[in-house]
C-alpha cells in the first residue's frame, strides 16, 4: 500500500467521522475538520514538523555528540519562542507568515540572536543556534506557502523588508 492510498484512506474516514459528527451536532462543518485535517497531513506540514522535530537531534548528535542529549532537549526548549503567537488573534493562522510578525520571530530580535551566538555561557551559544534554526524552518515555510498564496506573501513582513531594500 503506497503512502498515498494510506493518506487518502484516512481522508475518508475523517469525512465519515465528520458525517457522522453532524448527525448529533447540525452546526458542525463536515468541510471545516476535512480542511483542517488535510492541512495537517499535507507534505508542507511533515516536512515543517520533521525540521521541527528531527533535524535539530541530527544537528545535536553531528556537531554536539560529547552532550548531544542535553544539547537537543535545549533545541526542543526553543519552540517556546512560538509563544509569542498567543499575543495575537487567531493564534495559529495558516496563511501568516511568522517570520518579522511575531516578537520573537521579529527582525529586531534577529541581531539578540545572532549576538548570542559568541557567549558561550549558560547555554546562550546553544539556545541561539536552536532559536536561528527554528526561524530558518519558519521561513521555508513561509515562502512554501507563498508559492501558492501570493496575498500572502504581500501581507508578509518579509514581503514589506524586501520592498524597503528594492528587492520585488
Ligand atoms: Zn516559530
Amino acid at each position: 500500500m503506497h503512502s498515498a492510498d494510506i493518506a487518502d484512506a484516512s481522508v475518508l474516514f475523517v469525512y465519515a467521522l465528520g458525517q457522522a459528527l453532524q448527525l448529533t451536532q447540525p452546526d458542525f462543518q463536515v468541510s471545516d475538520i476535512l480542511h483542517i485535517y488535510i492541512q495537517m497531513i499535507s507534505l508542507q506540514t511533515v516536512v515543517h514538523y520533521s525540521l521541527h522535530l528531527i533535524a535539530p537531534a541530527l544537528i545535536a548528535w553531528i556537531f554536539f555528540r560529547a552532550n548531544w542529549r542535553v544539547v537537543y532537549i535545549i533545541f526542543l526548549l526553543t519552540m517556546l519562542i512560538d509563544l509569542d503567537h498567543l499575543f495575537t488573534t487567531p493564534i495559529f493562522d495558516p496563511h501568516r507568515c511568522s517570520i518579522g510578525f511575531h516578537p520573537l520571530h521579529s527582525f529586531f530580535a534577529m541581531p539578540v540572536y545572532a549576538v548570542m551566538l559568541f557567549i558561550r555561557k549558560y547555554h546562550l551559544r546553544t539556545i541561539a543556534i536552536g532559536i536561528l534554526f527554528h526561524l530558518f524552518t519558519d521561513t521555508v515555510d513561509c515562502f512554501w506557502t507563498f508559492n501558492g498564496c501570493e496575498s500572502c506573501y504581500l501581507n508578509s513582513e518579509i514581503y514589506k523588508v524586501f520592498s524597503a531594500l528594492g528587492l520585488n
